[in-house]
């Protein structure tokens, strides 16, 4: 049993079913079993944990929501209550379990041929191949539209030229997801490992997400087959669909490491004294901010599992989904930041998990759409106008300051 009681304020218990109370007990006793006993390390290390990965792959958590192949077919609800759970573990590890699901499982079952869907799905959900996902380049982030990297046709055979940066798992991947553009548009392909004309190095000195790979991939004259593109991709919103399945399990995942750091804030709270005997807990300004969290991840519980419905309804957007992404993430990078106070010195060191969250939430803050990308997002709903490229400005250009 885990030691982890979770955080409901509000009976959020009694809205989930008991199918999905029990997925989420058991992904719960795996992390306190098995990943936090080593999480710490893993994170001195930049290590990515893969001795997890059989495990995982034994409780159906990569491709949870597919119902082929085996796969468990899971509600959207389970779905994201696996990915808190795993981000209460680290969001490292919860990131390695995205990027296999949303962003190569999810591609390859939805816009893949049935060749490429009977390969990879079995073989990426036993864990016997890992996957990643390149649409980030370095002169391009937020704005992946504007891509360099293209793919043309010669022959039987599609050239691939280009550079991925920030790929989460990149030197682990047996194959890649690597959008192109194509005469006809941005495309989908499957890049397998050892490729010639393929590259793929560790980005090190990370701060933050160090339990997982981050990798720069290179293609130079890299050739594939034709049948190495996903057919039922037809541009980049294809690219954006798979965003959306992550970002909507990183809704859920905010919350992980928010309740985290909550309760180990009000742990150590209840027990360290200081003045008088009594414990920290006992003062007013501690209590304000172990509120401060508490409500906020409540409100975040029930954002997300109003998304989880639209989800199953078929009714979710993107926008109500980069409102979820926003919201949990800043919540838990708040949360991460008042638990680190109530803990004093402790909470520099990694003998609480606090300051791992408090660096891990930045790339989560980050990746997936920057919290501001998807202010813009909102904001276009509720106005109408989008305001993600700067007014023209006749006459200006950027200056460099200094010599
Ligand atoms: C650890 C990690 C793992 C990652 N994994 C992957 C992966 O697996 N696959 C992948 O493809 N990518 C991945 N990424 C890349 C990630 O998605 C990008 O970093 C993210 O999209 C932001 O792009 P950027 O870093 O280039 O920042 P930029 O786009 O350069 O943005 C810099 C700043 O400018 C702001 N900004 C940009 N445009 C606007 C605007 N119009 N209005 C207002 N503000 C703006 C942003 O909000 C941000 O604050 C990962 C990143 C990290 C850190």
């Amino acid at each position: 049993m885990s030691r982890f009681p979770g955080v409901d304020y509000l009976e959020f218990d009694s809205l989930l079913s008991e199918d999905e109370r029990l997925v989420r007990d058991t992904v719960r006793e795996f992390v306190d079993e098995m990943v936090k006993p080593i999480i710490e390390e893993c994170h001195r290390d930049a290590r990515t944990p893969l001795e997890l990965v059989p495990k995982m792959a034994e409780l159906d958590l990569f491709g949870a929501t597919i119902d082929e192949y085996g796969l468990p077919g899971l509600g959207s609800v389970a779905y994201g209550l696996i990915m808190q759970e795993l981000e209460r573990g680290d969001s490292g590890l919860r990131s390695f379990v995205s990027v296999q699901s949303a962003l190569v499982m999810y591609p390859i079952y939805t816009f893949g041929s049935q060749p490429q869907r009977d390969r990879w799905i079995p073989a990426l959900a036993a864990g016997e191949a890992i996957g990643c996902f390149g649409l980030t380049e370095p002169d391009f982030g937020s704005n992946p539209g504007g891509m360099r990297t293209t793919a043309r046709r010669d022959g039987g055979e599609w050239v691939l030229n280009g550079a991925k940066q920030w790929i989460t798992n990149g030197t682990l991947a047996d194959v890649a997801v690597v959008w192109a553009k194509t005469p006809d548009g941005v495309r989908g392909f499957l890049v397998e490992k050892g490729t010639p004309g393929f590259t793929s190095s560790d980005q090190h000195g990370k701060f933050s997400l160090r339990a997982s790979t981050t990798s720069e991939l290179g293609f130079v004259n890299c050739r594939i087959p034709a049948d190495a593109m996903l057919p039922g991709t037809v541009g980049l919103k294809n690219a954006l669909m798979c965003l959306n399945q992550a970002r909507y399990g990183i809704a859920w995942g905010g919350l992980g490491a928010a309740m985290e750091c909550y309760y180990t804030a009000l742990e150590y709270a209840k027990t360290r004294i200081q003045f008088s005997g009594q414990p920290i807990a006992s003062h007013q300004l501690v209590q304000d901010k172990l509120v401060w969290m508490i409500s906020e991840i409540t409100k975040g519980q029930l954002l997300a599992l109003q998304l989880a419905r639209l989800k199953d309804a078929g009714k979710v957007k993107h926008y109500h989904i980069s409102m979820g992404k926003r919201n949990n993430v800043w919540v838990a990078r708040e949360c991460a930041k008042l638990a680190r106070e109530i803990l004093g010195a402790n909470g520099i060191v990694d003998d609480y998990p606090v300051i791992r969250h408090m660096l891990n939430i930045e790339s989560v803050y980050t990746y997936e759409g920057t919290h501001d990308i998807h202010a813009l997002v909102i904001g276009e709903r509720v106005t109408g106008i989008a305001a993600f490229n700067a007014p023209e400005r006749p006459g200006k250009v950027a200056q460099t300051v200094g010599a």
